[in-house]
């Protein structure tokens, strides 16, 4: 077992954890963007939120609605950014699937700087078409 959040979720290595249940666990993140900044992960190994079941990708829902809460409890964030990097591209990684929780404030110094693409109607039709076909 090669993979560093599973063996954070064997104990293996140490973690402050916050949170755990059958389907998930929940630690904060070592290199933290903001004080309080959360991982919820997945107890089954999968790199991507497709390789869970749909029963495990629900479970780490739940978790993290939970994690949330407490979090909003604990530390009275204005806001919160919650989010997934997939693939080594989208700036993954550790390739086990965790959602960041990052506690935010007015003021903070957090950025997420991206650039915008323009669409013709026609791009939001055949894009909005194809992805609903997919499904
Ligand atoms: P990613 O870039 O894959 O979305 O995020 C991985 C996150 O895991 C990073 O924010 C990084 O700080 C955190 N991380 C990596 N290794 C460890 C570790 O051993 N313990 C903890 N608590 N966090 C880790
Ligand atoms: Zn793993």
């Amino acid at each position: 077992m090669e993979c560093v959040f599973c063996k954070i979720i064997a104990g293996e290595i140490p973690s402050y954890r916050v949170y755990e249940d059958e389907g998930a666990y929940a630690f904060l993140d070592i290199n933290p963007i903001a004080r309080g900044h959360t991982l919820v992960i997945s107890r089954a190994h999968a790199s991507k939120v497709t390789e869970l079941s749909a029963q495990e990708a629900a479970g780490v829902a739940l978790a993290l609605q939970k994690v949330v809460r407490g979090v909003e409890r604990a530390l009275g964030p204005e806001g919160l950014n919650i989010f997934v990097n997939q693939g080594e591209v989208a700036g993954q990684v550790v390739p086990h699937f965790h959602i960041h929780v990052v506690p935010r404030s007015r003021g903070d110094d957090v950025r997420f700087v991206t650039p915008t693409v323009e669409l013709s109607e026609e791009e939001f039709r055949e894009l909005s078409g194809a992805i609903a076909r997919a499904i």
